[in-house]
């Protein structure tokens, strides 16, 4: 058996968002800025995908600017009010401390550049409140930039409370909401929400394309200077086939949502059901606010990367919260903010499940996890320590 659990970091393509891109690789494959048919064929296919996703929004189509993805888009957003908060003297942004890298590192940078930036601790419940970020507001703040949903443990935040707060007290507020297009229900408008991130190959649309809605009358800064495509915001000749593919993904997801997420959401809790009965583990992120596909545990005494790799050998395809990939050992950002120890934080699991997941999947992932955690427990030095008690246990 094979199982693909890590729809976090990539959803496989929908034949639907696939049938809705073909056409435009040698059919309909015109520049939508030339003036002869074959480019206003692109052009009506261009604004038709705008208008999907602005309604699965519940914004207009003129707030939506394509972009190559997320990270392009948490970029954009947030260096657009920086700028903007900068012209009237504001130079303060609130943040959290489990952030994607994406407005991390944006964040790190603008830092550099003279801002200041609060990070909002997450530790108690995994999580932050909307009086959190209202005590942090101040005079010269310009932005408040907090996830929709995170993409490690799962927290899903408090996002029309905190938009309530930022509007009251006239401050921009950004959402990543990578992680939660296509998964849970979002209208911009009611939420107050004023930029918002999304991706498309995270609800089974392709690579390399998102949006970021701004509501009118934000000024957007260009992080690519060229021709006027999208209102002058984003230069480069549009891709087409992917802003298609993406929005039929989006409308496809939106549609289903209520009969995705408590079948999505089921499975999630037999896992965490399950995987909660291995002695001294801990489930990561808030247990109530979560995504529905959304599991992550810490194991004491395991190595999360031999871990994933034995699992790997048994089928399930899974990710743990560490940076190992990009060639650090250093546990992840997000498992250290909400708390964790470096050793529990290495003995890490994230599985993430979409519609496309099986009980069956799941009944294969609650016998391969316990016995490989056992397999690993029992050859590691630190486990005997901790059960020979020259160790103490933290979980
Ligand atoms: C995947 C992800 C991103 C990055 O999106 P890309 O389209 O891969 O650039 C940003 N934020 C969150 C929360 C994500 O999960």
């Amino acid at each position: 058996m094979y199982v693909y659990a890590d729809n976090a970091a990539t959803t496989a393509m929908s034949q639907t968002a696939i049938d809705a891109m073909l056409p435009y690789f040698n059919k309909i494959y015109g520049n939508p800025s030339s003036l002869h048919s074959v480019g206003q064929e692109a052009k009506e296919a261009l604004d038709a995908a705008r208008a999907s996703v602005a309604k699965c929004l519940g914004c207009e189509p003129r707030e939506i600017t394509f972009t190559s993805g997320g990270s392009e888009a948490d970029n954009q957003a947030i260096r657009s009010a920086a700028i903007f908060g900068a012209r009237k003297g504001k130079k303060h942004i609130i943040s959290t401390a489990f952030e994607h890298h994406a407005v991390l590192h944006t964040l790190q940078r603008l830092e550099k550049e003279g801002y200041e930036v609060t990070y909002l601790d997450v530790k108690e419940g995994h999580n932050i409140t909307a009086q959190q970020v209202r005590d942090a507001i101040r005079p010269d703040t310009c932005l408040v930039t907090v996830m929709y949903a995170n993409n490690e443990i799962g927290s899903v935040l408090p996002i029309a409370e905190i938009g309530a707060v930022c509007k009251q007290a006239g401050v921009l507020f950004h959402t990543d909401a990578v992680q939660a297009v296509g998964h849970l229900h979002i209208n911009v408008k009611e939420q107050n929400i004023d930029m918002l991130s999304l991706s498309g190959h995270k609800f089974h649309g392709p690579k390399g394309v998102g949006a970021l809605y701004a509501r009118r009358g934000i000024p957007l800064t260009n992080l690519i200077d060229g021709g006027a495509q999208e209102r002058g915001k984003r230069a480069g000749t549009e891709n087409i086939a992917g802003v298609s593919g993406m929005a039929a993904a989006m409308v496809d997801a939106c549609d289903h949502i209520d009969q995705n997420m408590p079948r999505v959401a089921a499975m999630r809790d037999r896992l965490i059901e399950g995987l909660s009965q291995i002695p001294h583990s801990a489930l990561n992120g808030d247990a109530v606010n979560r995504l529905p596909g959304n599991v992550s545990f810490c194991f004491e005494g395991i190595e999360g990367e031999a871990l994933l790799l034995l699992l790997d050998m048994h089928g399930v395809c899974a990710s743990s919260g560490s940076a190992c990939t990009s060639g650090s050992l250093d546990p992840s950002h997000v498992l250290l903010a909400i708390g964790r120890v470096h050793d529990v934080a290495h003995g890490s699991l994230r599985l993430s499940l979409c519609e496309y997941n099986t009980d069956e999947e799941v009944d294969h992932i609650l016998k391969v996890v316990p016995e490989v955690v056992a397999y690993l427990r029992n050859m590691s030095p630190v486990w005997r320590d901790l059960q020979t008690g020259k160790r103490e246990y933290i979980l």
